[in-house]
């Protein structure tokens, strides 16, 4: 009998790269959302990961890596989503040292499909080194690890400057030099890109207000995917201001995180109803939205897999 392999994440995000397509990465902060993000994924015939962070364990109700793969795994659909793991950070928000060695190994165990590594927090030598190490943990598996260069900033409790001075001065953007050295010497499969994306806030009063519209500066991505031969990614893609997403996707933007937009739509309409049912609905609504209307890849499955 023929065996048929699945293709692996890696060479999905490769694919999306080639054919000027991306990857949507859904974050889940709500253990119900899981279902409805993977109905979305499957009815509009699309190709999606599942992603959690560690902050959505930390400071919303994800709870664990091995609680949303228990959900992941009652829904999933292997033909349309996998699941990966988002910003384990070396340093994290709050400015706390985390072990994020011991995180990945677990997830890597519990059956994560790809893995992401933060330390953007750290400087170049010390980025390299811990992306390094997870680098050779997850290939060790066989799976594709995540890193980031850069400051995507908006997960940090204070205040952000004003966004515009952010943009003009290019504050935290990712450096073309230290993109070349970190993919060559980190050997990281996918690299995490700041070029005026922003997250959104996590904390306070500021985690329900709209986020600002991100602009992108689609030059300065040119020369990151010319400097690294790796597909990008971007964070904090709610938010950005369409016709910049669309560009940046063309131009090597393999993956996008989508996380405030649908965790908004879960948590206005739990406010508003006081039923999970009703919040997922909105959910699967917003996320069908988003693939079908926003992005326009409905469809788009067979053209990545
Ligand atoms: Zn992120």
């Amino acid at each position: 009998m023929k065996t048929v392999q699945l293709q692996t994440t890696a060479d999905i995000v490769n694919n999306a790269q080639r054919a000027g397509l991306m990857i949507p990465a859904f974050n889940v902060p709500y253990l119900p959302m899981v279902e409805p993000l993977i109905r979305a994924v499957v009815d509009q015939d699309c190709f999606a990961l599942i992603e959690v962070a560690r902050l959505e364990w930390i400071k919303f109700e994800a709870q664990s890596p091995a609680a949303v793969m228990a959900e992941f795994v009652k829904w999933n659909e292997p033909d349309y989503v996998r699941i990966h793991l988002d910003h384990v950070p070396v340093i994290d928000e709050d400015n706390q040292r985390v072990d994020f060695l011991a995180i990945i190994r677990e997830a890597i165990e519990l059956g994560y499909h790809s893995v992401m590594v933060d330390g953007s927090r750290l400087d170049l030598e010390e980025n390299i080194k811990a992306t390094r190490q997870v680098v050779e943990m997850a290939h060790q598996a066989g799976l594709p690890c995540e890193a980031e260069l850069g400051a995507v900033l908006g997960h940090e409790a204070g205040p952000l400057p004003p966004y515009e001075d952010l943009f003009e001065s290019g504050l935290g953007f990712t450096d073309i030099q230290e993109a070349e050295r970190f993919v060559r010497e980190s050997g990281c499969d996918w690299l995490s890109v700041a070029i005026g994306n922003i997250h959104g806030a996590v904390s306070g009063v500021l985690k329900d207000k709209k986020k600002v519209e991100a602009r992108l500066n689609l030059d300065h991505l040119d020369r990151l995917r010319e400097a690294t031969c790796t597909p990008l990614v971007l964070h904090g893609g709610s938010g950005v201001k369409r016709e910049h997403l669309l560009a940046a996707i063309k131009k090597g933007i393999a993956k996008v995180n989508i996380g405030t937009e649908i965790r908004q739509a879960y948590e206005s309409a739990l406010r508003e109803s006081g039923n999970v049912i009703a919040a997922q609905d909105a959910v699967y609504e917003r996320t069908c939205w988003l693939i079908r209307d926003y992005f326009g890849l409905a469809g788009s499955r067979r053209l990545v897999k």
